[in-house]
């Protein structure tokens, strides 16, 4: 099992639809809830799952019939079931001492519904085409799978709404990928590259999310002598302050939107495109050539984005490798193996004295990294899936894995 999880594209009525669903979902919970907490509870014994299919009864029989909540009756029964289901699992997990009493849902939070079909799985065709159950058919942003589902989560976050779905892996097609061979990806936030893969692809950083990180440094910046108060001291936060917080978290909360959706496209075509894909361990170049990236945008976007590739990867029926991050990816000739001593960031151009081979840096780090030796990495223990290439990941396809590893090691070698 395996979730996904895509953007949907809708029209203004279909955003309408997703919104009702969105509310009717959270006032099917609040409801069960507030009655709930109102029950006699020495009257009404047994549990809570207990109590809330009674609420459920009057919700169904007596609520829903009032004149006030007709329009409840538009609204679909899938996901009103699922809202029940919804508190009496927040309930469960409070009784194991998982979570704290369940709260109400506020409007304000990024709201989301669930919808189930009631008779078993329903066949998704594939494409950018997604079937909700008692909702219709729906475009989405990216294609999908041909695959079969029950239960489906519509989400908003901002202005954009996302599917997540549950599928069994054993039961998607086997994938062809279009490069076959390793590739190596070397991840290097400069000069508005994201990344360079060896067989010359390059990654821009998306100009929106550029714009972004400027805007909020500059913000930054300008507000620098800017307190949020201190209780200590007894100083209240000014109005200005006030504002300018609020500003810089809606600010924050913009990157980190653009960003996630940058890294989930860009993994899922090269999850898709590349089957075998070896990256450093640690991306301590990128680090150090993003002066004015801040640090922490960079990083951040490093492990999301080897994260999102080693699972993409995995439901894809490829693997990520990682390569040491000792390797002198950047050092070494790609052409001959000679390797530079003294090679300064500054030089964006790699030129090698002994072979006189001239090639962009990056694209020679990529190089590098195809041809090292890598560490398969998974992110999820105990996989049983099968890859592509026919092999388990328990057992036969270590084996080959390290075949690869011995292959790779050699040319590593001859490099001197
Ligand atoms: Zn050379």
């Amino acid at each position: 099992m395996y979730a996904i999880k895509v953007e949907l594209k809708l029209n203004n009525a279909e955003k309408t639809l997703m919104n009702q669903h969105i509310g009717f979902s959270r006032f099917c919970y609040n409801y069960a809830l507030s009655i709930y907490n109102q029950l006699d509870h020495k009257q009404y014994k047994g549990g809570s799952s207990k109590k809330i299919d009674l609420i459920k009864k009057i919700f169904t029989n007596i609520t829903k019939k009032n004149p006030d909540f007709s329009w409840t009756k538009e609204m679909s029964s899938r996901v009103y079931q699922n809202a029940f289901r919804a508190l009496k699992s927040a309930f469960s997990r409070h009784w194991k001492g998982l979570g704290s009493w369940p709260k109400f849902k506020k409007k304000k939070h990024p709201g989301s519904f669930t919808v189930d079909s009631s008779n078993g799985v329903i066949l998704q065709e594939g494409g950018q085409r997604l079937k909700l159950p008692t909702l219709g058919i729906f475009r989405t942003t990216e294609a999908i799978p041909k695959c079969v589902s029950q239960t489906y989560t519509v989400s908003k976050r901002g202005e954009r709404y996302y599917v997540s779905f549950a599928i069994n892996a054993e039961l998607i097609p086997p994938m062809s990928h279009e490069v076959f061979e390793p590739v190596g990806i070397d991840v290097n936030l400069s000069e508005g590259k994201y990344c360079v893969i060896s067989d010359g692809t390059m990654v821009t950083f998306p100009k929106p999310l550029k714009a972004a990180i400027t805007k909020l440094g500059k913000l930054q910046y300008r507000n620098r002598n800017k307190q949020l108060g201190n209780r200590k001291q007894k100083i209240l936060p000014s109005n200005n302050a006030r504002k300018y917080y609020k500003k810089l978290a809606r600010l924050h909360k913009k990157v980190a939107d653009t960003r996630n959706d940058f890294l989930e496209k860009l993994t899922t075509s090269l999850a898709r495109k590349y089957r075998h894909i070896k990256l450093e361990t640690l991306n301590l170049k990128g680090m150090m050539a993003n002066g004015k990236l801040a640090l922490h945008i960079a990083d951040a976007s490093f492990y999301k984005f080897k994260t999102l590739l080693i699972n993409k990867a995995d439901s894809h029926g490829g693997f990520v490798e990682s390569v040491n991050q000792w390797y002198p990816s950047s050092k070494l000739c790609s052409n001959c193996g000679h390797k530079k001593s003294d090679l300064k960031l500054s030089e964006r151009v790699y030129k090698c004295e002994k072979c006189n081979s001239i090639l962009d840096r990056d694209l020679n780090s990529a190089i590098n990294l195809k041809l090292a030796a890598g560490e398969h990495i998974t992110n999820r223990v105990g996989s049983t899936r099968i890859k592509a290439c026919g092999h388990d990941t328990a057992d036969g396809h270590g084996k080959s894995c390290n075949a690869r590893k011995q292959e790779a090691n050699t040319k590593v070698d001859n490099f001197g």
